[in-house]
């Protein structure tokens, strides 16, 4: 039987940590997060920021800018808060309407206020293992995996998923010559043949592939540890809807060695995780 990997406990460590570092010092970090247009599920996700950042000490204004608003216009307002001595961390909440070239846009942020690390110079430090912000989601599976003690040190690793905001960035951190890494690992994705070889191998399975309940008992090996990063809505018949990983927690519980619930596993870290990189980004531009 599989244990249950929580991520409450250590959310709640690292938001003590935070509060606890911001009123030693007397700051205010601030972040500001840019919303393109009235998304419901991508407002309640900045409101629900603004109130954990409340909480510790951390300020998060959300500014809407228009759903139309054009490729230049977005530019200036990037601009204006990279000017801005009050603003500490920007985040542009994804994904950004079709008509915006995003990669023109992630470039434009101060690499000093990427607080999401897409920066390409924030991308590089994070290959090439040197100091630097860590995206929040690769940053959470870390703890996570800190926190249980689970060694990854010559592990096999199966990442099912290569998306910039997971998958890559947590390949390369789990490739490092460090207590979370030296792991052997495999990045698997829609084009990998055999994916079920694949997962078999693994000694931890990570999945981020936005595919509900997708991981299936008869995919993975006895004694596998998974970590679940996916977070989807699906029906439900008593509350309408409700939130599941990308891996059928129920059927794999009984044959894995420990595993993340969803809600309440890898996402309970991640918005801590962004937080903690709101304090990053302060420290680094207040260094002396
Ligand atoms: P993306 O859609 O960007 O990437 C999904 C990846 O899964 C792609 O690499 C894709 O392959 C791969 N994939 C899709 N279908 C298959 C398949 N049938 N077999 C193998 N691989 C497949 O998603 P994200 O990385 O942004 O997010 C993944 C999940 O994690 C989502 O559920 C999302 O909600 C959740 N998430 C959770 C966070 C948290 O804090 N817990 C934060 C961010 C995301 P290909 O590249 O070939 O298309």
């Amino acid at each position: 039987m599989g244990r249950r990997l929580s991520g409450k406990k250590i959310a709640k460590n690292i938001y003590a940590n935070i509060k606890e570092a911001i009123e030693l010092n007397k700051i205010t970090p601030k972040l500001v997060v840019l919303l393109i247009g009235n998304d419901p599920a991508a407002e309640y996700y900045v409101q629900n920021l603004e109130k954990k950042g409340s909480k510790i000490g951390i300020e998060v204004e959300t500014r809407i800018l228009d759903k139309l608003i054009d490729q230049d216009s977005l530019l200036k307002n990037i601009d204006a808060l990279n000017n801005d001595s009050q603003v500490n961390a920007i985040m542009l909440q994804k994904p950004l309407p079709s008509h915006l070239n995003e990669s023109e846009i992630v470039m434009k942020i101060d690499p000093n206020k990427d607080v999401d690390a897409f920066h390409p110079l924030n991308m590089g430090n994070l290959v090439l293992d040197k100091k630097g912000f860590i995206p929040a989601t690769p940053a959470a599976v870390l703890e996570l995996l800190s926190f249980y003690e689970i060694n990854t040190n010559g592990k096999h690793i199966v990442i099912v998923g290569r998306s910039d905001i997971v998958g890559k960035p947590l390949a390369n951190l789990l490739l490092r010559k460090s207590d979370t890494g030296n792991a052997t690992v495999t990045v698997c994705h829609s084009k990998t043949k055999d994916l079920v070889f694949h997962t078999k191998q693994a000694d931890i399975l990570i999945a981020a592939i936005g595919k509900p309940l997708f991981i299936k008992a008869d995919m993975i090996s006895e004694n596998t540890i998974i970590i679940d990063v996916g977070i989807n809505q699906i029906e439900d018949a008593n509350k309408g809807y409700r939130y599941v990983g990308d891996v059928d927690y129920e059927a794999c519980f009984e044959k894995v060695s420990a595993i993340t619930p969803v809600p309440g596993g890898i996402g309970t870290i991640t918005t801590v995780m962004l937080l903690n990189n709101v304090l990053l980004t302060y420290k680094m531009q207040n260094k002396n």
